[in-house]
């Protein structure tokens, strides 16, 4: 594991973020930097290239040090693919969608020398427009191989019955391949290399034969490849197996390894009531700046806070919007909480900023990076004009 950058510490990074307007986000580059380096040593040991995708974290103050170390950008449609294509020049634009818009795919063809499509109808639709482009992008397909490996989040799983995402092996059209060079499988979230090689065998019995005709195989994200512990040798042994065995070039296209524990929340109390127990009415909302904390759902780590009841003082921590629900969790902390106390949640770069909305006329956060060698850094904030410039 390389271990050449030294992030602050924990402890470190509230003083950091203090001086810094409220809420803020930070994106942590040497953070960053550590997970960069673990997927480039994937890249060179699997023999594959690794794309961010975008729908997890859209930072461009941070595509230039992306870049330096991936292949390129993967987008879930024509805005993502040209924030890639601009933010990342040089490097390639992937970009799937489960249906094009009218238009859509005619412009991606400009940007994006990847274009995948969800079914076979979408790829009669879209194929002579993307074939007699004159940037020749290469065409793919998503397939589904109808394996869940992946209990509790429903929502996540693609392999689910019913879903719309990828073609079944019942409605797999090979009379139809002609054009297409490649194969994209998405199944996967937050999850090992075990998960993929289980999912594997389903795939490969399914499309293993079609696979021997094309370029590329996309295995998708969900790859939880810089968490603590990831099984990266098994990773790589399978992606080295698929490429020998089928001669395909590979892609991963994670967004949350690309900055898992990368970014944090710096917020401050605006209040403390109580009713049955002390609750804490934030300057952050759930429901605006940490959606997955309502939709996954899932109970975000805070700095020096513990389980409730662990230490001496526990407190409900709610956001300032009128929604019931706007509830982040239970901590517990070493003092009582008062207005105007710091709180840093972490694990904050992936699916927040880029999913946040204004709801309630909520302001949203500012954006900032932070380093050892730079400090905190501020580089957005937002205002009124954001809210009204988006309702009309
Ligand atoms: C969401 C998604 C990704 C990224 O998934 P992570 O869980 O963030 O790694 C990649 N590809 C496709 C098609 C996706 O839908």
């Amino acid at each position: 594991m390389p271990d050449t950058i030294s992030p602050l510490s924990p402890e470190a990074l509230a003083p950091a973020l203090a001086s810094l307007p409220s809420p803020v986000y930070a994106v942590d580059t040497d953070r960053l930097e550590r997970n960069l380096e673990i997927l480039d040593l994937v890249q060179k040991e699997a023999g594959c290239k690794i794309l961010l995708a975008q729908k997890a974290f859209s930072f461009p103050p941070v595509y230039p040090q992306i870049g330096r170390r991936l292949a390129g950008t993967t987008a879930s449609g024509l805005f993502e693919a040209r924030l890639g294509f601009e933010e990342m020049p040089g490097k390639e634009v992937h970009v799937y969608k489960p249906a094009y818009l009218p238009g859509e795919v005619e412009a991606l063809t400009h940007i994006a020398g990847h274009i995948i499509f969800n079914s076979f109808s979408e790829w009669l639709r879209w194929r002579d427009t993307a074939l007699s482009a004159p940037e020749k992008p290469s065409c793919g397909i998503r397939v589904n191989p109808e394996y869940s490996t992946q209990q509790g989040h429903a929502i996540y799983d693609p392999c689910a019955p019913g879903s719309r995402l990828g073609v079944t092996a019942a409605e797999f059209k090979p009379e139809l391949l002609d054009g297409l060079e490649g194969l994209h499988m998405h199944t996967l979230c937050e999850q090992g290399a075990e998960d993929l090689a289980a999912t594997l065998p389903a795939f490969e019995e399914k499309f293993g034969r079609y696979l021997r005709r094309m370029k590329w195989l996309n295995l998708g994200g969900g790859h939880h490849i810089t968490r603590e512990g990831y099984n990266l040798p098994l990773l790589c042994r399978e992606v080295r197996r698929l490429r020998e065995t089928y001669g395909v070039e590979v892609y991963l296209e994670p967004g949350e390894a690309v900055a898992l524990n990368a970014g944090f929340l710096s917020c401050r109390v605006l209040d403390v009531v109580r009713n049955g127990m002390e609750i804490a009415i934030l300057d952050t909302s759930a429901a605006c700046h940490m959606p997955d904390v309502l939709e996954m759902p899932y109970r975000p780590q805070i700095i020096g806070a513990g389980q409730p009841g662990e230490k001496a003082y526990t407190c409900r921590l709610g956001g300032p919007t009128c929604l019931a629900g706007d509830v982040i969790g239970d901590y517990s902390f070493d003092a009582p909480l008062t207005p105007g106390c710091q709180l840093v949640f972490t694990d904050m770069a992936i699916y927040s900023f880029c999913k946040n909305n204004t709801f309630n006329g909520m302001p949203l956060p500012a954006l900032a990076t932070l380093s050892r060698r730079e400090g905190a850094r501020l580089v957005k904030t937002f205002g009124y004009a954001d809210f009204k410039g988006r309702l009309g």
